[in-house]
């Protein structure tokens, strides 16, 4: 569809003869076609782009940061629903503060820094704030804070009917529940209120061990989890079991962030293995957020799995797939503050997991749906001994990926919240939960 009058829209429409379109139709993973993408600076310019979306009867995507591994964020002949200009950040009162949907974390790190604040996020610096807090937000400091939706107090969202709304546990409570892990399903959020935390420094950095054979992968695997699970809170940390690429040779490497001046934690760390290099220093928290390579016109697979236990099992199923080769194993800790969650408080449910494991590979451009399943297979072993899936690492939109999201119970409070704000389902391109 061509489409021409954009009435009160039009000074924020990118059409396809747009000198921007061609950045505007892209997310991080993504490119296609949309017959517009409009790009709000206000929650008036919302509610407006949302009742045009209507009006041309046209599908819908709403894009945060544009991070989504199924690439969410845009759509051919739709219309995209860009949030990035909303990326105003505010210290309300006390360690409070208002970001807007639109932020990417890079930024707000950056700016929360300035007040001697951080809000734990992901890993990434160009992660939307949109997507990452309403999937969870496991970050350097998912064991001392837990996620970032359980730093959420407020949001404000446009619903589907055009309404301005706020959800907090006082204000549409159920809603504010479905917020917390619901990966996006009610409204456009306009804004997340959250308690930041007074953060600083913190002791990052990397831990490389030698294990060139299986066994000793499995080894390493294993001796993580047993010191994960009597770790403070303060430490948090993921082990990367990374293929050869190109000229650098596969190696396992532990990522480690220490939320707190006790570095005796690290010491149980560095016996796990044959530690061949250590580099952990004190930093700004902001300077830990990176930003990764993607190469250029690759097809991403990737799969993940929350675990109630680091044991043999998995340790072996793990290694076994890692020496198949081709992918990147990363293994999340989970525990501390975000285990101490009520299940029932959000729809992140699955607060008993030890541990994310998280897998990827990027395919030659022009992979083939063969070539994808076959990157799949080798996965197949880790899923299954997995509890469910992490709605942020989720790579794709099958019904029986995205069931694999919510125990059933949540999932079907899930559904009588959409069927409460979105019963026509106008927020569909997500992992979507069918009212
Ligand atoms: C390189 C990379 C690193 C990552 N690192 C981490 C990490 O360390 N920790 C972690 O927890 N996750 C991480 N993720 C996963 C990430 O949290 C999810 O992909 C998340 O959905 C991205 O959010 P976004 O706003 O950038 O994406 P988008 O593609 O813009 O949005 C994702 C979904 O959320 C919806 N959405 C976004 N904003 C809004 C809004 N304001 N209102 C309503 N719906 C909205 C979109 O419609 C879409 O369905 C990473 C992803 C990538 C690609």
């Amino acid at each position: 569809m061509t489409i021409q009058h954009l009435g009160e829209v039009d000074h924020i429409a990118v059409l396809p003869d747009h000198a921007e379109y061609d950045q505007a139709r892209r997310t991080f993973l993504a490119v296609a076609e949309p017959a517009v993408v409009l790009r709000p600076s206000t929650t008036d310019e919302v509610v407006a782009s949302l009742a045009h979306a209507r009006r041309l009867g046209l599908p819908l995507a709403v894009r945060g940061g544009g991070h989504s591994f199924t690439g969410f964020g845009t759509l051919d002949g739709g219309v995209v629903l860009d949030l990035h200009r909303m990326d105003r950040v505010e210290r309300l009162g006390g360690n409070r503060v208002r970001i807007g949907a639109g932020a990417t974390w890079g930024p707000v790190a950056a700016t929360l820094a300035g007040h001697g604040l951080a809000v734990t996020s992901g890993d990434t610096t160009s992660v939307g704030v949109g997507g990452l807090t309403q999937a969870g937000g496991i970050g350097w400091m998912v064991r001392k804070h837990g996620l970032t939706l359980d730093s959420l107090v407020a949001a404000e969202l446009v619903t589907a009917a055009g309404e301005v709304v706020r959800a907090s546990t006082t204000e549409n409570p159920e809603l504010f529940w479905g917020l917390r892990g619901g990966a996006g399903n009610f409204g456009v959020v306009t804004a997340f209120e959250l308690e930041a935390q007074p953060v600083v420094t913190v002791r990052f950095g990397t831990m490389a061990f030698a294990a060139d054979r299986p066994d000793a992968v499995a080894d390493l695997v294993e001796r993580w989890g047993a010191v994960m699970r009597a770790a403070p809170d303060e430490l948090t940390t993921i082990l990367g079991l990374m293929p050869a690429m190109g000229d650098i040779p596969a190696g396992v490497v532990l990522f480690v962030c220490l939320a707190g001046d006790d570095t005796s934690a690290l010491d149980p760390l560095r016996a796990i293995g044959a530690l061949t290099v250590e580099d952990v220093t004190e930093r700004p928290y902001a300077s830990v957020l990176d930003e990764p390579h993607r190469p250029e016109g690759a097809v991403p697979v990737v799969d993940n799995t929350l675990v109630r236990r680091v044991d043999r099992p998995l340790a072996e199923a793990v290694a076994t797939a890692y020496a198949a080769g081709g992918r990147m194993f990363a293994l999340r800790s989970l525990g501390g503050a975000f285990g101490r969650v009520d299940p029932a408080a959000t729809a992140f449910a699955l607060r008993d997991a030890e541990a994310m494991v998280l897998s990827g590979a990027f395919l030659p451009a022009g992979a083939t749906e063969e070539q994808v399943a076959g990157a799949r297979a080798t996965w197949r072993a880790v899923g299954d001994l997995g509890a469910g899936t992490y709605a942020g690492f989720v790579g794709s939109p099958a019904p029986e990926d995205v069931t694999a999201i919510w125990p059933s119970a949540t999932l079907e409070r899930l559904r009588e919240v959409k069927r409460a704000w979105d019963p026509d389902n106008l927020f569909r391109r997500n992992l979507n939960i069918a009212p």
